[in-house]
Protein backbone atom coordinates (compact mmCIF):
# COMPACT_ATOMS: atom_id res chain seq x y z
CA UNK A 1 0.00 0.00 0.00
CA UNK A 2 0.87 3.32 -0.99
CA UNK A 3 0.56 5.07 2.30
CA UNK A 4 2.33 2.59 4.62
CA UNK A 5 5.31 3.45 1.89
CA UNK A 6 5.20 6.80 2.74
CA UNK A 7 4.91 6.30 6.78
CA UNK A 8 7.95 4.47 6.47
CA UNK A 9 9.89 7.22 4.71
CA UNK A 10 8.32 9.49 6.68
CA UNK A 11 7.36 11.55 3.97
CA UNK A 12 4.38 13.67 4.78
CA UNK A 13 3.80 15.35 1.57
CA UNK A 14 3.89 12.35 0.00
CA UNK A 15 0.78 10.83 2.51
CA UNK A 16 -1.41 13.65 1.78
CA UNK A 17 -0.68 13.04 -1.88
CA UNK A 18 -1.86 9.47 -0.86
CA UNK A 19 -4.73 10.93 0.78
CA UNK A 20 -6.06 13.43 -1.66
CA UNK A 21 -6.02 10.59 -4.52
CA UNK A 22 -8.66 8.60 -1.88
CA UNK A 23 -10.82 11.87 -1.64
CA UNK A 24 -11.10 12.18 -5.04
CA UNK A 25 -11.87 8.48 -5.68
CA UNK A 26 -14.48 8.15 -3.18
CA UNK A 27 -15.71 12.12 -4.65
CA UNK A 28 -15.89 11.10 -7.98
CA UNK A 29 -16.76 7.60 -7.71
CA UNK A 30 -18.28 7.48 -4.37
CA UNK A 31 -16.87 3.91 -3.83
CA UNK A 32 -16.50 2.89 -0.78
CA UNK A 33 -13.06 2.58 0.13
CA UNK A 34 -13.84 1.56 3.72
CA UNK A 35 -14.31 -2.70 3.11
CA UNK A 36 -12.67 -4.60 5.67
CA UNK A 37 -9.32 -5.43 3.67
CA UNK A 38 -8.56 -1.40 3.53
CA UNK A 39 -9.27 -0.80 6.59
CA UNK A 40 -7.39 -3.89 8.11
CA UNK A 41 -4.54 -2.85 5.47
CA UNK A 42 -4.45 0.64 6.85
CA UNK A 43 -4.70 0.01 10.60
CA UNK A 44 -1.88 -2.61 10.69
CA UNK A 45 0.29 0.34 9.07
CA UNK A 46 -0.07 3.15 10.41
CA UNK A 47 -0.08 4.56 13.85
CA UNK A 48 -3.21 5.40 16.11
CA UNK A 49 -3.34 9.00 15.20
CA UNK A 50 -2.86 8.67 11.16
CA UNK A 51 -5.10 11.10 9.50
CA UNK A 52 -5.58 8.22 7.23
CA UNK A 53 -7.69 6.61 9.51
CA UNK A 54 -9.86 9.13 10.45
CA UNK A 55 -10.30 9.85 6.73
CA UNK A 56 -11.92 6.03 6.56
CA UNK A 57 -13.84 6.78 9.61
CA UNK A 58 -15.62 9.67 7.99
CA UNK A 59 -16.14 8.17 4.42
CA UNK A 60 -17.85 5.21 6.43
CA UNK A 61 -19.90 7.44 8.57
CA UNK A 62 -21.11 9.73 6.07
CA UNK A 63 -21.50 6.56 3.22
CA UNK A 64 -22.72 3.78 5.02
CA UNK A 65 -26.25 2.21 4.92
CA UNK A 66 -27.75 0.98 8.22
CA UNK A 67 -27.23 -2.78 6.89
CA UNK A 68 -23.55 -1.86 6.58
CA UNK A 69 -23.06 -0.51 9.99
CA UNK A 70 -25.46 -3.50 11.06
CA UNK A 71 -22.95 -5.49 9.79
CA UNK A 72 -19.73 -3.95 11.59
CA UNK A 73 -19.19 -6.57 14.30
CA UNK A 74 -19.51 -9.62 11.58
CA UNK A 75 -16.79 -8.19 9.01
CA UNK A 76 -13.11 -8.87 10.81
CA UNK A 77 -12.94 -4.79 11.13
CA UNK A 78 -10.00 -3.85 13.50
CA UNK A 79 -11.65 -2.78 17.12
CA UNK A 80 -9.84 0.90 16.58
CA UNK A 81 -11.99 1.21 13.44
CA UNK A 82 -15.64 0.15 15.10
CA UNK A 83 -14.69 2.56 18.44
CA UNK A 84 -12.90 5.50 15.79
CA UNK A 85 -16.65 5.31 14.17
CA UNK A 86 -18.57 5.67 17.85
CA UNK A 87 -16.78 8.29 19.02
CA UNK A 88 -17.42 9.97 15.71
CA UNK A 89 -21.08 9.19 15.85
CA UNK A 90 -20.90 10.12 19.53
CA UNK A 91 -19.83 13.92 18.00
CA UNK A 92 -21.81 14.23 15.20
CA UNK A 93 -25.29 13.20 17.63
CA UNK A 94 -24.72 16.95 18.86
CA UNK A 95 -24.26 18.53 15.65
CA UNK A 96 -26.03 16.19 13.26
CA UNK A 97 -24.95 15.62 9.64
CA UNK A 98 -25.46 18.93 7.96
CA UNK A 99 -23.79 19.96 4.80
CA UNK A 100 -20.98 18.18 2.58
CA UNK A 101 -18.93 15.53 4.58
CA UNK A 102 -15.48 16.90 5.92
CA UNK A 103 -13.41 15.51 3.53
CA UNK A 104 -15.30 17.38 0.96
CA UNK A 105 -14.89 20.37 2.20
CA UNK A 106 -11.27 20.63 3.60
CA UNK A 107 -8.68 17.62 2.67
CA UNK A 108 -6.39 19.05 4.81
CA UNK A 109 -8.08 17.91 8.05
CA UNK A 110 -6.41 14.73 6.82
CA UNK A 111 -3.11 15.93 6.12
CA UNK A 112 -0.05 14.97 7.95
CA UNK A 113 0.90 18.78 7.41
CA UNK A 114 -1.94 20.28 9.76
CA UNK A 115 0.48 18.75 12.55
CA UNK A 116 3.93 19.64 11.74
CA UNK A 117 3.00 23.20 10.31
CA UNK A 118 4.40 22.37 7.43
CA UNK A 119 2.77 23.77 3.89
CA UNK A 120 0.51 21.74 1.96
CA UNK A 121 1.84 20.00 -1.17
CA UNK A 122 -0.89 21.31 -3.17
CA UNK A 123 0.48 24.91 -2.48
CA UNK A 124 3.81 23.58 -3.08
CA UNK A 125 2.94 22.61 -6.64
ZN1 LIG B 1 -3.12 20.11 3.03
Amino acid sequence: MSYALGERLLDAHYKDAIVDACIEVVVLEESVCWTPGIVCSVYSNTPPQSPLRDLLVDVAIWTASDDEMAQLSNCGYPVEFVVGLMAALSSLRQKGLKGKPPYKRDPCLYHEHKKTGMVCHREKS
